[in-house]
């Protein structure tokens, strides 16, 4: 039983070091793809019903491996919240969106509010004003082209923190939203008390929204609820006309998601903003 016990131990040892291995490796690889300016940023617009513009767009990072070519978020991201890479990730994301925000206003690309994920860490170790206040600083750009968006559980993590940052984030008049709503622990409550104008109905309400009774009266809740407190509300992961249509007879300010376009890369994100306005 013992030797048994023993080797139980060893296994466990060992598939441990390996998980612990390959965390650092990536999380080495993940250095090394920032200094050689590996990643990059892909757009996706959001479609505003009532003027038929694309007059917002969401910055999604992807990771231009020199081998395994596009790798998405989902895969690296989690990784970096582990180490204080996200940190910098999230510093590189900013300073890449001002700087994109800057080239489209220098040569008068329609003006588009350019929103970013801003993961928890980020926000609980405060990263996050002051880093704001360097690249306003930088950049001539007016903050309310920018939004953070942000989960429920990063907020009430704040909440309890005593974190007011993003009072003073809003008070600069950066925009706020909160993300995936629906999937966390957010009640209704929060919402009134703190300075969010936007709100993103998470994809999964919207899946079944015209094939499931109660995923719509949600989200024709959500949308009512939010228009009541002042909030302006966007659908994400829209993928069909009659999801699209629902949204649109039940006034979601913004609708996003493959129905119109796949997160691109700028080059193609301007030639789709450029047709669409067109249309
Ligand atoms: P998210 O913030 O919920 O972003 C929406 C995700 O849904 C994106 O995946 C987007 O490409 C995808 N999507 C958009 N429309 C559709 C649709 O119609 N159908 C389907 N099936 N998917 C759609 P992506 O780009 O792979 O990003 C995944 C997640 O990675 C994001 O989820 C976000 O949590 C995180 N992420 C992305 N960029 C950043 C970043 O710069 N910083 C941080 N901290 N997280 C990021
Ligand atoms: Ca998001
Ligand atoms: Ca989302
Ligand atoms: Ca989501």
């Amino acid at each position: 039983a013992k030797r048994a016990g023993r080797n139980c131990y060893m296994f466990f040892s060992e598939s441990m070091n390996k998980a612990a291995s390959i965390q650092l490796e990536t999380e080495n690889n993940l250095k090394i793809a920032l200094q050689n300016d590996e990643f990059t940023i892909f757009y996706q617009p959001k479609v505003s019903y009532k003027s038929k513009q694309i007059t917002q767009a969401e910055a999604l990072i992807r990771w231009n491996h020199p081998k395994k070519g596009l790798i998405p978020p989902n895969i690296f991201i989690p990784i970096a919240e582990k180490s204080d890479l996200i940190i910098d990730i999230g510093k590189w994301v900013r300073d890449q969106v001002l700087q994109q925000l800057t080239i489209w206003q220098e040569k008068n690309f329609p003006p588009i509010k350019v929103s970013v994920n801003v993961s928890g860490k980020e926000f609980i170790k405060r990263e996050v004003l002051q880093h704001l206040l360097d690249i306003f600083m930088k950049y001539q750009i007016a903050p309310h082209w920018l939004e953070l968006e942000i989960t429920e559980d990063t907020l009430i993590q704040s909440i309890k923190d005593n974190n007011t940052d993003y009072e003073i984030i809003r008070g600069m008049d950066v925009g706020l939203a909160i993300d995936d709503f629906g999937t966390g622990y957010c009640s209704l409550g929060y919402l009134k008390d703190y300075p969010f104008e936007t709100l993103k109905i998470d994809k999964s309400f919207i899946n079944n929204v015209t094939k499931n009774e109660k995923d719509a009266s949600i989200v024709k809740t959500i949308i009512a609820m939010a228009h009541s407190l002042n909030m302006s509300v966007v659908a994400e992961g829209v993928e069909t006309q009659e999801q699209r249509d629902f949204l649109v007879a039940n006034k979601c300010d913004l609708i996003q998601g493959y129905f119109y376009c796949k997160p691109q890369p700028v080059d193609k994100f301007e030639e789709f903003v450029h047709n669409f306005s067109q249309q």
